[in-house]
């Protein structure tokens, strides 16, 4: 393979096709389509300026299937690689079965009525796939994607299995502006406004959004309050490796972000119920996003770091051990080298190594898969390569918190 279709000109998608970019080796033709030429032409520029490299461009509503495979059929891309929202994951999968092609994305499929961070929807396209003999790869950003192939080389490398993980996802950044998301502000908010959920023990368990809190000392970034959160790689991760007894995640935020969410919630602009206006229905949330800084223009304006990573504990034949793998990213160094900060770095590097696991023939057999389903090697040794080299230290026993 050598010919690839990028969907979705933000963020993620800007880093994604600037690090395609770098490797012309293994992304001979790259192809970015969004609802809005506009930006994948300021993307293109910012490719060549930056690499040399011409990028083709094209406008796409990802919700048409007809019109998206007749753009893969007109490029001849080999993998779509979707790095729109949630919303465009059946379509766009419907799409490359209809047209034949390979499939990887960065969320799961989301109805825009309702915030549920489950895989079934996708999970249920396996058979499809795998009878087309065609490769959908779910979840190739950093969290979902690295923490969990770092959850899978743990296990393949240091552990006989997994008891207990804590994802960590810390953004030490600042960007100076009183409130704004480091990416897409609607999903940002459905996510941190969901009640919060972890597995343990066989089930589970739920808590109210935002109401256990944390301090931990990140490497690099110091203390951080983070937040017990449900994140859609906690079903995946009990679902694909059945021994964990329990699998939490947690975010960072800082008070002022919480005083604004909790602000928002409480005077119901974060719902996703439509409301009457002047005789138009309009979703508070997407009306919010539309008033809120643009996640894109954040990156000249954001300085510190992120770290995010796994405390990973399990059996090691009769003893029990603990390890720590993070990934440390700073802001200003990604906008030096893309034009973006770190949330969109940390999620379109991955992007692209995935869509080049694929491209390369190693994530290749048929069927619907996460990414801790995946071998992690190739994968884990190119983040050390592409820009998010990372650590594995062995703590003494997992943190009681
Ligand atoms: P942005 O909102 O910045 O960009 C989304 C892009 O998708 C926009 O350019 C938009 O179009 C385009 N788009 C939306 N609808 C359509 C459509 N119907 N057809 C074609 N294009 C469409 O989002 P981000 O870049 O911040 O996030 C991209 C994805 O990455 C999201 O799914 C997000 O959930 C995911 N993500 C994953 C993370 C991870 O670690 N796994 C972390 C962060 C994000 P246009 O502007 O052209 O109108």
């Amino acid at each position: 393979m050598e010919n690839v279709l990028v969907v979705g000109a933000g963020g993620v998608g800007s880093v994604a096709v600037v690090k395609m970019a770098m490797h012309p080796e293994i992304f001979k033709t790259i192809t970015l389509a969004s609802r809005t030429l506009s930006k994948c032409d300021e993307i293109a520029e910012n490719v060549k300026s930056r690499t040399g490299v011409t990028i083709n461009t094209a406008a796409l509503d990802a919700m048409d299937v007809a019109a998206t495979v007749a753009l893969i059929k007109e490029t001849g891309a080999e993998l779509v690689v979707n790095l729109a929202l949630p919303y465009q994951d059946l379509v766009l999968m419907d799409a490359c079965l209809e047209a034949g092609v390979h499939y990887l994305d960065t969320a799961n499929y989301e109805p825009e009525d309702e915030a549920k961070f489950e895989y079934h929807w996708q999970w249920a396209y396996q058979e499809r796939f795998e009878k087309a003999g065609l490769t959908a790869v779910l979840g190739s950003g950093f969290d979902p994607g690295v923490t969990s192939i770092f959850a899978t080389w743990i296990r393949k490398h240091k552990l006989d299995g997994i008891r207990l993980i804590d994802v960590l996802d810390c953004n030490g950044g600042d960007n100076g502006k009183p409130f704004a998301t480091n990416f897409n502000p609607e999903i940002n908010i459905r996510e941190v406004t969901a009640v919060a959920r972890h597995w343990e023990n066989g089930d589970w368990v739920e808590t109210p959004a935002m109401s256990h809190k944390v301090a931990f000392d990140f490497p690099a970034v110091g203390e951080k309050n983070m937040y017990l959160m449900y994140h859609e790689e906690l079903e995946s991760l009990k679902t694909h490796f059945p021994e964990i007894e329990r699998a939490r995640f947690w975010m960072t935020f800082g008070d002022a972000y919480i005083n604004h969410v909790t602000v928002l919630q409480n005077i119901g602009m974060t719902s996703i119920a439509p409301v009457t206006y002047e005789g138009h229905d309009i979703i508070p949330l997407q009306f919010l996003k539309a008033v809120l800084p643009d996640p894109s223009e954040l990156g000249a304006l954001t300085k510190g770091q992120t770290c995010i990573g796994d405390i990973v504990t399990g059996p090691v034949g009769d003893v029990e051990k603990t390890y720590y793998i993070y990934n440390i990213c700073d802001h200003e160094a990604c906008y030096e080298e893309v034009g973006s900060q770190a949330v969109a770095y940390t999620t379109g590097v991955p992007a692209m190594i995935g869509a080049a696991m694929m491209m390369k023939g190693i994530w290749l057999e048929p069927g619907v898969w996460n990414t801790e389903q995946l071998d992690p090697d190739a994968f884990v040794d190119m983040l050390n390569t592409d820009g998010l080299p990372w650590q594995v230290v062995e703590l003494d026993g997992h943190p009681e918190f």
